[in-house]
Order: structure tokens, then sequence, then C-alpha cells
């Protein structure tokens, strides 16, 4: 049987993807995905971008996503009126391969204050997920909130993204066809490949 990562780079059209674990079956149910690559070349209805405040652009995956999609996105983000932290906004996707970008603002991590932080990014996986079924998409790749220059430190946002994106998919059933988490760093690589199968075991 092929790896469900290798299926889905045929189903999806994506180009440049590594799954670090190319050969083994990767731990996870089959409507949840892990990859590791450049969020930006992804065919999927939606990709979701780790904003900040402004919606204006910014460093890391804000930065990758703005360049790739061209000044179309700029021009709409301009007229959205910033977002709150722990919440999304969608956008067109210009010249992205995607349909849609759902921008979320993640927490610059406290760690004298983690539950806030977790508060805030269970409150962007969940608003995404939910501006996701609102605008019936079905497939949708999440970039890691907050697991770059925000701090926040990697196995704890990736337990905290399992477990909320599992709960949206335990109550709305079929809503979504598939979740892809987007790691990029060997750290985000490890947390994921660890976690992942601990919220969803393998079918
Ligand atoms: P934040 O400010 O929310 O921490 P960053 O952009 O600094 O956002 O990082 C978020 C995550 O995106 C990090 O895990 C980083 O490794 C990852 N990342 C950076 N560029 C890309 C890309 N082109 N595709 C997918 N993930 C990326």
């Amino acid at each position: 049987m092929l790896p469900l990562a290798w299926i889905w780079r045929v189903e999806l059209q994506w180009v440049t993807l590594d799954h670090p674990g190319r050969g083994r079956l990767p731990q996870h149910n089959d409507r949840i995905g892990l990859i590791r690559g450049d969020i930006t070349t992804l065919a999927v209805d939606a990709i979701v971008n780790a904003a900040n405040n402004s919606l204006l652009g910014g460093g890391g995956v804000d930065g990758a996503i703005h360049r790739a999609a061209g000044r179309g996105l700029i021009n709409e983000c301009r007229t959205l009126n910033g977002c709150d932290t722990g919440s999304a906004k969608i956008t067109d996707a210009y010249n992205l391969p995607c349909k849609k970008v759902i921008h979320t603002v993640g927490p610059v991590y406290d760690d004298l204050r983690p539950e806030r932080s977790e508060t805030a990014l269970r409150g962007c996986y969940r608003s995404s997920l939910e501006l996701a079924v609102q605008h019936g998409l079905k497939t949708i790749a999440f970039s890691g909130i907050s697991t770059g220059v925000y701090g926040y430190p990697s196995l704890d946002a990736c337990q905290v993204a399992c477990d909320t994106v599992k709960q949206f998919m335990d109550q709305n059933g079929k809503k979504l066809d598939k979740v892809i988490f987007v790691t990029f760093e060997a750290k985000d690589v490890r947390s994921y490949d660890s976690t992942l199968p601990l919220y969803f075991p393998p079918d």
C-alpha cells in the first residue's frame, strides 16, 4: 500500500513536498495529514496563514504567502481592518494555487501566563476551521501558528493544534474532508510525528 502522503500528493497536485518519513506510513487517519514543505505550493481549498494583527504582511510564512500571492492579497487585506489575536479572517488567494487564504493571528507566547497563550492558540485553530466550513472549504492546510518568531514551544503548540482540530472534527462530522498540518522545521516535524498518533490513530 502506498503511504497516504504520496496518495494525497497526487490528489492535490502539490509540488515540492518532502515528507520526512517517506517510505514509512504516516501515523494518522485518512482525514488528517502531515507534510513538510512550503505551504504556498499547496493546491488545497484553504491554507492558513500565521499572520499578525495588522494583516498587512510580515516575515516567516506570512511573508512567503504574500510574496507568492502577489499584490492583490495585500490590497484585499488592507480592507479588513486587522484581526484580533485568536481570531481569523478570509481572503481570496490570488496567484496561489489554493482557493482561499485564512489569516489567523496567534499569540506571542507568554511563559508567565501560558494558559492565556493556549486559549488564544485554540481560538486560532477553531475560528479558522469555522471559517472554512462557513465557506464550504473541505481541505485545509495549517501552518504552525505561533511556532516561529512568536515563540510558542513546538510540542505544546502541536498538542493544542491536534486537540482543537480533533474536537472540531468530532463535532462537525463530514463538513471537512482533510486537515493537513504543514511543518517546515525539524523541531515541528518531530513534535507532530510523536503527537499525531495519540490524537489520530491510524484507521
Ligand atoms: P509566528 O509569528 O506565528 O510564529 P512564523 O511565520 O514566524 O509565525 O512561523 C510560523 C511557522 O511557519 C513556523 O513553524 C515556521 O517554521 C513556518 N514556516 C515558515 N515559512 C513557511 C512556509 N513557506 N511554509 C510553511 N511553513 C512555514
